[in-house]
């Protein structure tokens, strides 16, 4: 009996002198579980701000209404959602941060000027702008650009950065617009001026419009457009002369330049009896712009063109190589549209 109490004894006293290590094990334990949890958490938050470091859309707070030229349906919508809309359908989205702000600032110019100009609906009855760039200026809905950037073969991490790029160009200069006395400008602008821009007296309706003329536009050569070739045989000359301006005209090398305008464009064209202006030339002939040579002979009607688009108001080219000299949205747009105040609208 007494030899069984001593084991007893002495079990008892092992079990207390050794079951707070043991617990102490087990409440470490738990408590390393406890940090786990806690370390997840902490990667967890941090994923979340690396979902948030992307640039949020923010809205200006101005509903306006958008005409689907297409469907005909107008939809609603904030400004600052338009110009997400507007941007990367009218400037390529791998252009430098302080172009993308720029054109920005130009396409929510070119929507005021519009809605004040649309006094009794005689432009849009109703609504304030549409999505046809010939008619106002390039809009895609959201999901519509995404499936373009993805046809493109954009990948993923670039579709992000675009679209946080946009959304910084849209977000970092709201309500931020054009004036000249102190309305709306006519923001106009294009692809590739070729070197120089054009004076909008040169070319529509003679109006001299301060803030539109002609200035030196740097940086333009690596456009894919920068240099064009449209070759016509004397047939086709013939076939396109005969059907748009003079049915019976016969090609005798008889198209010549009478006339250019101050940044060195065909303003004047003669085409056997008849002159045509420039811009008429450029559109029968399918041409990228207007400023042209010619050359001809027997057969051939040669048209060598430089740069893309009208020539008038910003290039975008241009305004994408003074970003990366370094020039801010301010500066590019004071260059191309001289004299114009920009300013907050609020
Ligand atoms: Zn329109």
């Amino acid at each position: 009996m007494k030899k069984y109490n001593i084991f007893f004894v002495i079990g008892i006293i092992l079990s207390v002198t050794l079951l707070p290590f043991f617990l102490v094990d087990k409440i470490k334990i738990i408590e390393d579980k406890v940090e786990d949890k806690k370390e997840d958490k902490k990667e967890k938050i941090n994923t979340e701000k690396d979902v948030k470091k992307y640039v949020e859309e923010e809205k200006s707070g101005q509903t306006i209404r958008v005409r689907h030229t297409k469907t005909g349906e107008v939809v609603a919508m904030d400004v600052n959602d338009y110009l997400r809309g507007v941007l990367p359908s009218e400037m390529p989205p791998s252009f430098e941060l302080e172009a993308l702000k720029a054109q920005a600032v130009v396409a929510r110019t070119y929507l005021y000027n519009k809605i004040e100009g649309n006094i009794n609906g005689q432009i849009h009855k109703d609504a304030d702008i549409c999505d046809d760039f010939a008619h106002c200026q390039a809009y895609h809905p959201k999901e519509k650009i995404i499936e373009i950037w993805k046809g493109r073969g954009f990948t993923e991490s670039q579709i992000q950065e675009y679209k946080d790029k946009v959304n910084r160009a849209v977000n970092e200069t709201t309500d931020v617009v054009i004036k000249y006395n102190n309305k709306y400008i006519k923001a106009f602008f294009h692809a590739n001026s070729g070197g120089m821009t054009e004076d909008c007296k040169s070319i529509w309706n003679k109006e001299d419009i301060p803030y539109l003329k002609a200035v030196a536009s740097l940086g333009e050569e690596d456009h894919k457009y920068y240099k064009t070739q449209n070759k016509f045989t004397k047939q086709e000359v013939e076939k396109i002369i005969r059907e748009k301006i003079d049915s019976n005209y016969t090609y005798q090398k008889d198209i010549e330049i009478i006339e250019y305008t101050d940044s060195k464009r065909a303003s004047k064209v003669k085409i056997g009896n008849n002159i045509l202006e420039g811009t008429k030339v450029r559109e029968i002939f399918n041409l990228k712009s207007t400023n042209f040579n010619i050359i001809l002979s027997d057969d051939i009607v040669e048209f060598n063109v430089t740069g893309y688009g009208h020539g008038v108001g910003m290039s975008q080219t241009g305004a994408n190589y003074y970003a990366k000299q370094g020039k801010t949205y301010e500066e590019i747009i004071k260059h191309y549209y001289q004299g114009v105040d920009v300013i907050k609208n609020k």
